[in-house]
């Protein structure tokens, strides 16, 4: 396995630290090295292979499509664009939808929406948009979105940042009313925050934020690129609330495991702000991404996998309560969102991963402390216990 990571080494940038582990296939919630040894994927590309490594369905679409018709730019019509966004408009109660390619670019669409919409809609001075972040987001890596950020490794040697933004604490919405001025355009949160260390809010938090926005007349946008699709036992995080946002974000799950998909989807009154010209990509919404797109929103509802995920999130996470390891100090989730936090003083997260890798089982840490369990949403209860019976194993190998 060397000489690949050697060639990486060499050739690529070093932005990334991956564990020692040079994969060669995948299959289902599965994943092989080259020297042909089995793995259990339980954190799926950070929620981007929700439907599973190569899932069937979503393969045939890939192949058919790619033979017949994907890149031809939104300089002209497709016959597949209209479905997929009608069936994304569809499923999360949102009126339009504006597709793109990563997480973040989707994210830099709703942002500049947020600023479009408080110029013509809201009558907000020019150049003096606000957008509100909550301290400890993940929103993405482009130079927009690491404005909001508060992680200090992210932002080092990147600034100047961009005017017009501000932090406040996350899960506290006595916070938001206080930061909002009559400048305000747009308040962006994640349901969950995910590489904050899946960190979950007190219950009714994003209820109240959705109250004080409708009645401050901002925008609330919900970032869903890793908690939407699924992730947490709902179809939206934010189900679990039972609010609608007046702009929702989806990426990751969105590209069944195969593509880059993401979309900015929000009410009429919002995107009607963009005329032709003002906002694109090239590769935005081709008819690849269309049928692969529309093939991962229709398996989601077919094989009931929201239903899957809330049915084996339980199990796991109360087969994690039943593991009695010292190192565990917190255990924290939804659906298939699970964070198990480490004790510092004891061990690692990132040694729990390594540790864990060796007893078969694939997973991430997130900061230092938190070790992020999110597998497939297809996940059967049989691969539930095998990863439970490796975690108990490595927890007692850790404490020595
Ligand atoms: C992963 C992620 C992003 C960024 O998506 P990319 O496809 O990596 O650009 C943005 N927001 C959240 C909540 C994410 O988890």
């Amino acid at each position: 396995m060397n000489q690949y990571i050697e060639l990486e080494n060499r050739f690529g940038a070093h932005n990334y630290k991956p564990l020692p582990l040079v994969l060669s296939r995948a299959k289902g919630c599965h994943v092989w090295d080259t020297d042909g040894n089995r793995y259990l994927d339980m954190m799926s590309a950070y929620s981007a292979v929700s439907h599973g490594h190569a899932h069937p369905r979503i393969l045939k679409v890939v192949q058919k499509q790619a033979a017949q018709l994907s890149v031809v730019s939104r300089a002209f019509y497709s016959d597949n664009l209209g479905a997929f966004l009608q069936k994304a408009c569809e499923v999360t109660g949102m009126e339009r939808a504006l597709p793109m390619n990563s997480g973040a670019e989707a994210v830099e669409t709703s942002l500049k929406a947020a600023r479009k919409w408080a110029y013509q809609v809201k009558g907000v001075a020019p150049d003096k948009a606000e957008i509100i972040s909550c301290h400890g987001n993940f929103h993405g890596r482009t130079l927009a979105v690491l404005t909001m950020s508060t992680e200090e490794q992210y932002r080092a040697d990147y600034g100047p940042f961009l005017p017009g933004f501000r932090n406040i604490e996350f899960g506290d919405a006595d916070a938001l009313r206080s930061a909002i001025r009559p400048n305000t355009a747009a308040f962006i949160v994640e349901p969950i925050q995910g590489e904050g260390g899946i960190i979950i809010p007190p219950d009714g938090y994003l209820a109240e934020c959705a109250e004080i926005c409708r009645q401050q007349n901002i925008l609330l946008i919900f970032d869903e690129i890793q908690t939407g699709l699924g992730r947490t036992g709902q179809l939206l995080a934010c189900d679990h609330d039972d609010v609608r946002p007046d702009g929702l974000i989806l990426g990751k799950a969105l590209g069944g495991g195969l593509y880059p998909i993401s979309l900015f989807l929000s009410r009429s009154e919002i995107m009607d702000c963009f005329k032709p010209g003002d906002h694109g990509s090239t590769f935005g919404g081709n008819a690849l991404a269309a049928a692969i797109g529309l093939e991962a929103l229709t398996v989601i509802e077919e094989e009931e996998l929201v239903e899957n995920s809330r049915r084996m999130g339980e199990h796991f996470i109360n087969g994690l309560r039943g593991i009695n390891s010292s190192l565990i100090s917190d255990i924290r989730g939804k659906g298939l969102f699970i964070g198990v936090e480490i004790d510092p003083a004891k061990a690692t997260a990132r040694s729990v991963c390594e540790q864990l890798m060796k007893h078969g089982v694939l997973s991430k840490e997130t900061h230092e402390t938190v070790v992020r369990f999110a597998p497939p949403l297809i996940i059967s209860k049989e691969d539930i216990d095998q990863a439970l019976d490796a975690i108990e194993t490595t927890l007692s190998e850790l404490t020595g």
